[in-house]
């Protein structure tokens, strides 16, 4: 049966922002050793800003900028947003068919007759076009037909207190922290790197972090320990489903990603999540 305490700490979570489902949390979060973060909108704001616009001979910025923007409006990541944010225009006007979003690369879609593909470094080899993939921030590329038709760079900025929170998780005994992402390994190290992380793996799709994921839960269990993963539920509900404890921050993510997870921050402070393990020890302390 689930002690009345239960009840206390509930009430103190949901005073923070922290939204829990279940009496599971507090068990597991008492023996959290591993914590996993998802990168973009977890431990970024997700908010992309406009870095360069850089055509490739054969267009101008502006058609650039209109191609990506026309096939990006289809789609809901960050990145994506961003670039119809700088688009000023009607982007209605433009007849779009056969929209295919593939995560983790990017999408394509057949724009007056042409086939127009925006995404990674992966997303261009797949039409074709060798890149290196070696771009010190976040660059979204654009194919036409094939041809490419150059790059659009963007940064994201590391929430305030995301070193702050990892700080916070070493001093309450998690031994390993872990950033997952599906950007490249240069632009992960060097966030990695800023906020403290222990481990880093790039260049993930989302299949790939259902499998990092599972093996540090078999690495954890053999001591008995747990695996939280922390996401804002973009491509990522199938981790934090998977996760010992699933965290879904932001609060209005998407409904799979609530449905997935264990514990939901309505804030945009990875630091709630040290705020729920104090919640869950104090909790704990209570019943024993
Ligand atoms: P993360 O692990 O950082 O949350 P995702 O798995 O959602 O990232 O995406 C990985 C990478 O794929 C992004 O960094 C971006 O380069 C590319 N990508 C995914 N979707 C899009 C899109 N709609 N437009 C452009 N690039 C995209
Ligand atoms: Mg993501």
């Amino acid at each position: 049966s689930v002690p009345l305490s239960f009840f206390g700490g509930i009430g103190a979570a949901s005073k923070q922002g922290i939204l829990v489902k279940g009496s599971n949390f507090l068990e597991v979060l008492h023996r959290l050793d591993t914590v996993v973060f998802d990168k973009t909108g977890t431990l970024t704001v997700g908010h992309f800003s406009i870095d360069q616009i850089t055509p490739a001979p054969e267009f101008t910025r502006d058609d650039l900028l209109t191609y990506a923007a026309i096939v990006e409006q289809h789609s809901t990541h960050p990145v994506a947003q961003s670039i119809v944010a700088a688009y000023h225009g009607d982007l209605q006007q433009y007849p779009v068919t056969n929209v295919a979003e593939k995560p983790g690369f990017g999408i394509t879609a057949t724009v007056n007759h042409q086939n127009v593909t925006v995404g990674n470094a992966k997303a261009l080899k797949q039409v074709g076009i060798k890149l290196k993939n070696d771009q010190q921030v976040t660059t979204v590329f654009v194919a036409i037909d094939g041809q490419y038709a150059g790059s659009i760079s963007v940064t994201d900025q590391p929430k305030p207190d995301s070193k702050q929170a990892i700080s916070q998780l070493k001093q309450h005994g998690i031994k390993r922290t872990v950033m997952l992402t599906g950007d490249n390994h240069q632009i992960a190290a060097q966030i990695g790197k800023q906020l403290g992380i222990d481990e880093v793996q790039a260049e993930l799709l989302p299949g790939d972090k259902v499998k990092v994921v599972d093996s540090l839960i078999q690495d954890a269990h053999q001591n008995k320990h747990c695996v939280g993963f922390v996401g804002d539920g973009i491509n990522d509900s199938p981790v934090l489903a998977r996760a010992d404890v699933g965290i879904a921050m932001g609060g209005l993510g998407s409904d799979a990603a609530i449905e997935a997870s264990d514990i939901v921050i309505m804030t945009d402070q990875p630091t709630k999540i040290v705020k729920a393990i104090d919640i869950s020890k104090r909790t704990k302390t209570i019943v024993w």
